[in-house]
């Protein structure tokens, strides 16, 4: 797959940031973990945002 974002992709974009689609990403050094969203409450949404910040809760330390 090439790089370049198509027009479309771009397209898309300004309709994510017009909806408000976020997405959320694990601030932990090497955790891939990205949470989308849109269109949700702000209480949904601060759950979301702690759950994706808080690294313990979606990583097992087993
Ligand atoms: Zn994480």
């Amino acid at each position: 797959m090439p790089d370049r974002k198509t027009y479309v992709d771009q397209v898309s974009d300004a309709i994510a940031h017009l909806t408000g689609r976020r997405t959320l990403r694990c601030p932990a050094p090497g955790c891939t973990l990205r949470i989308r969203y849109r269109a949700v409450t702000p209480d949904e949404a601060g759950r979301l945002a702690a759950l994706a910040h808080d690294h313990t809760r979606h990583h097992s330390t087993k």
